[in-house]
């Protein structure tokens, strides 16, 4: 599933297509994970203006204050040719530009947010890991009287949002924090490492591209892959020795709420 760095990385991808006008859009089927509004061709006609990121939603500003609200689900990839069955969105612009959301699960949303209007699934959302508003200070404040585990609480998007599974692991990893650590017995120096790790790991990740995993789902707008897996340091490495030089212990695998963690349990307390 794209955490923020892949998301970060398709809106990027994205960006050339600022200043662009929409021709058409061809809808394939009547839902992703919702249906589509009625009106999801009022985005034709329109030049882009600008393409945010929140948490892990792409907005695509269009012109007179319409936006293009989009969500990748588990699956969902945008490029700019036809691949096959699961193309379910294509966008043609004036200057013979087309723009394919591609989908096989279909867990993604699309919708558009009208003048005005604040969308729901933005209203209750927690502070971005590399925005200004966060710090360790803020973190650990969140963290503290929670009966949950650092790593599930890493994942709750009222704390931090847009992290995933993939770059819970790697930050508890580099933070030297075991991921079975309950929130509440985090102190408020873990925190500032756990925040520092985490602008860190982020910023990483971004810049590689984010991450194909094997499945080979996520790809970059024009096909390439994202190369931070060579920088997994416990993801995906179970029984793999760890790589900090002094320590001989293999990577284990823990499954905590359903969801898998990769961590060392010696380096990590
Ligand atoms: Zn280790």
């Amino acid at each position: 599933m794209p955490e923020l760095p892949e998301v970060e990385t398709v809106r990027r991808g994205l960006l050339n297509l600022t200043g662009k006008e929409i021709l058409s859009i061809e809808i394939n089927r009547p839902d992703l994970r919702f249906p589509f509004p009625e009106d999801m061709d009022s985005i034709t006609g329109r030049k882009i203006l600008d393409i945010e990121r929140r948490a892990k939603y792409l907005l695509i500003h269009l012109e007179n204050d319409l936006t293009w609200l989009v969500h990748l689900g588990m699956t969902g990839r945008f490029g700019f040719q036809l691949e096959g069955k699961h193309d379910h969105v294509v966008v043609d612009f004036v200057d013979g530009t087309r723009l394919v959301y591609t989908d096989p699960r279909r867990f993604g949303v699309m919708d558009l947010i009208r003048p005005g209007e604040v969308h729901k699934l933005l209203s209750d959302l927690g502070p971005e890991p590399l925005g200004k508003s966060w710090s360790g200070e803020q973190l650990y404040t969140s963290l503290r009287n929670r009966k949950v585990s650092i790593k599930s609480a890493l994942l709750n998007q009222h704390i931090v949002v847009g992290i995933g599974n993939i770059y819970a692991s790697e930050i508890l990893f580099r933070s030297g924090i075991s991921p079975k650590r309950l929130a509440k017995n985090i102190s408020k120096k873990m925190a500032h490492e756990i925040y520092r790790q985490t602008q860190h790991v982020l910023q990483i990740a971004i810049e590689a591209g984010g991450s194909t995993l094997k499945d080979g789902q996520f790809k970059q707008i024009d096909g390439e892959l994202g190369y931070f897996p060579h920088e997994f340091a416990v993801y995906d490495r179970e029984g793999q020795v760890c790589v900090e030089p002094n320590c001989r212990n293999l990577v284990k695998k823990l499954v905590q709420s359903g969801r898998s963690t990769f961590f060392c349990g010696t380096c990590q307390r």
